[in-house]
């Protein structure tokens, strides 16, 4: 491309993500806050959270109840009590626990003791590919009192060939990573796979920004800034060229879509955020 990128073939790819992951892990959190400035965090809330797509506010305003039903169609993940969540490339955790936190604030709005057997029954399962990202996420845990194999469990292996039971997940999160996959298609088909009927797909990833003005300017900061950044902070320029490379390689929103149509999902929307720096793209198995 203009900006440079080489080619990588198919076979060296998986290693070349692992690579980079190996090699950014310790130094991961800052850097998503430095990119970022610390809007990963907000986006990664709106990925967990259970509030419907902006554009759908107006249907269910002063009609709550009767449009539970709607709301819970349309909504982003709606985690409940009981649920089984598998949230993939989630090494650092940093997905899992708002869907876990998410799941306590329902269950500790519900009425005290009519829950605890659902209650029991969560489990959110975190793959990835690497286990460095994998151990930085159970540290983490830890840190935050989560004992392990208690609702969260960390499992090392590949999107693409997912070690789960066919229709075993209520829910499936996928947040920057699907971008790293080798092959895009099989980790939707995976998706699609290991979800139940009603389960629902959502993808946290960085996208394409068609703001005029606001593109030219993401395109000096991504191109310039990011790379300097990854250089100073994480002494490591070639991984974050590539994170950039990766970024404009990816789909843009609309044929992300058709991507995770043709894997067998419905009722597929999106929902830009910053102008499209990301997206959260959401489907459901029916
Ligand atoms: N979801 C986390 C977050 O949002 O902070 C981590 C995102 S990090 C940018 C991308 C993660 O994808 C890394 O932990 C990497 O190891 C993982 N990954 C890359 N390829 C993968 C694959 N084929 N299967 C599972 N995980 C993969």
């Amino acid at each position: 491309t203009s900006f440079g990128y080489k080619h990588v073939p198919e076979e060296e790819k998986s290693k070349l993500v692992g690579n980079v992951f190996s090699s950014v892990a310790s130094s991961y959190d800052v850097m998503n806050d430095l990119m970022s400035v610390g809007l990963h965090r907000l986006w990664k809330d709106r990925l967990a959270s259970n509030d419907p797509h902006p554009q759908y506010h107006f249907i269910t305003l002063g009609l709550p109840y009767c449009f539970l039903p709607l709301l819970r169609l349309i909504s982003k993940l709606n985690p409940f009590p009981g649920m089984k969540h598998l949230d993939v490339a989630g090494g650092t955790g940093d997905v899992a626990f708002r869907v876990l936190d998410r799941i306590n604030s329902v269950s500790h709005r519900a009425m005290q003791g009519t829950l605890t057997d659902i209650e029991e029954d969560t489990q959110i399962y975190v793959c990835d590919i690497n286990s460095n990202m994998l151990n930085v996420g159970k540290k983490r845990a830890s840190e935050r009192g989560y004992k392990e194999g208690h609702r969260l469990s960390w499992i090392q292996g590949d999107a693409e060939a997912l070690s789960f039971e066919d229709g075993s997940m209520d829910g499936y999160t996928i947040a920057f990573g699907i971008r790293n996959v080798t092959h895009i298609e099989k980790a939707l088909s995976e998706a699609y796979r290991v979800l139940k009927r009603g389960g629902r797909f959502l993808c946290l990833e960085l996208s394409h920004v068609d703001v005029p003005l606001f593109k030219e300017i993401y395109d000096v900061y991504s191109f310039s800034v990011i790379p300097a950044m990854g250089e100073l902070v994480a002494g490591d320029r070639q991984s974050y060229q590539y994170l950039v490379e990766s970024i404009r390689r990816f789909p843009n929103q609309e044929k992300f879509s058709q991507m995770i149509k043709d894997a067998g999902f419905e009722g597929i929307e999106y929902e830009n955020l910053v102008g499209g720096v990301v997206a959260i793209h959401s489907g459901v198995k029916l």
